[in-house]
């Protein structure tokens, strides 16, 4: 079952003519890490060819969307849901990493294309319902954050 979202005529990457080109959503299952996955995924569709095709985008977004998938069946949070948490304390991704003492890429890498493991999904949801817990870990990472940024999430976790 395919459900149209857009349609633009524009020059074709499929059949290489111009004409309108779909944007289509796809509901697709896949296996990831042994657990079959259901996901909506997003293409453009050539109605000369009938054929699909990922732009560079939809390739990481459909893969998103796989994996979040995965973390909802198995209980994981979902890349929206560390980015709520993030949010929450309104603190960089870098800066939210050093603060949870992971090094600077791993939230990034989280909200974007890897699944956290479930001793990382812990922290994280600790971090969201225990604002006093995430103060003290701020206060470990002083040295590695900006003063600026410290100031502003030491605000932001008061409240
Ligand atoms: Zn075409």
């Amino acid at each position: 079952m395919m459900n149209k979202i857009k349609s633009e005529k524009r020059l074709c990457l499929i059949c290489m003519e111009e004409h309108e080109v779909d944007t289509v959503e796809v509901m697709e299952t896949e296996f990831f890490k042994d657990e079959e996955v259901s996901f909506t995924a997003t293409y453009e569709y050539c109605s000369n060819a009938d054929e699909y095709l990922e732009t560079e985008e939809m390739i990481k977004a459909n893969s998103l969307a796989m994996k979040d998938s995965y973390r909802e069946k198995v209980g994981l949070l979902t890349s929206g849901e560390i980015i709520e948490i993030r949010k929450k304390y309104d603190v960089s991704q870098k800066d939210f990493s050093e603060i949870l003492d992971w090094g600077r890429a791993i939230i990034t890498r989280y909200e974007n294309h890897q699944v956290q493991d479930r001793a990382h999904d812990d922290v994280l949801r600790k971090s969201d319902y225990d604002p006093k817990w995430f103060l003290e870990m701020l206060k470990r990472a002083k040295e590695r954050i900006s003063n600026k940024a410290f100031v502003k999430y030491y605000h932001e976790a008061s409240e």
